[in-house]
């Protein structure tokens, strides 16, 4: 067992729509804590269900994701291992999240859209298609894949096991 380090980190999962970012950031926050650190996930979904107006434009995209670094970088400076599993699709603003954060690990987790729509875990695909959400990422609205990540995931050539080994053996190296 490793020694619990003082400095926290934020651990930021981007992503499209089912490509796998809670299902991995579930389990990465169970083997953090497993080591003993003080762990906290801030999710998307969660998010938006505390917060209900936050609608999908770009600018509140945008906001959606400021408000939510912020948070996370006050958590690392308790020393928190914050996973943070969040669509964020535009790159603007994942790079202000990494300003405001002290150690930030980006990890990019990657699936064609056609992977995640033949998944289509919450039916979200299905809907889009039938013209019942706008602004579905990947569909009609952008993703901008990150250009330098910290880590890369291809969650459609793995299973979640192995996503999830290729996530903590870079975090065994770094924590
Ligand atoms: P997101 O949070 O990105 O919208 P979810 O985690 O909700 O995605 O859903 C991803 C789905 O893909 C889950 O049903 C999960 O079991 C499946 N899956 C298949 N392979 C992987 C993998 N390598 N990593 C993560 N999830 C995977």
């Amino acid at each position: 067992m490793m020694e619990r380090t003082s400095e926290g980190l934020v651990i930021w999962l981007t992503g499209l729509s089912g490509a796998g970012k809670t299902t991995l950031a579930v389990r990465l926050a169970e083997w953090l804590s497993a080591r003993g650190l003080p762990v906290e996930r801030l999710d998307g979904d969660i998010l938006r269900g505390r917060f209900p107006d936050t609608g999908f434009t770009r600018r509140e995209r945008d906001e959606h994701i400021r408000r939510v670094g912020f948070m996370a970088s006050l958590l690392e400076k308790h020393g928190v291992a914050v996973v943070c599993s969040f669509i964020s699709p535009y790159r603007q603003a994942r790079r202000e999240v990494r300003e405001m954060c002290r150690r930030f690990i980006e990890i990019y987790i990657r699936a064609s859209v056609e992977a995640c729509e033949a998944r289509d875990v919450k039916g979200l695909y299905a809907r889009a298609r039938a013209g019942q959400i706008a602004n579905f990422t990947g569909l009609d609205d952008p993703y901008e894949p990150p250009e330098n990540p910290e880590l890369i995931v291809d969650t459609d050539r793995q299973d979640v096991d192995e996503s999830l080994a290729t996530i903590t053996a870079y975090l065994e190296r770094l924590l």
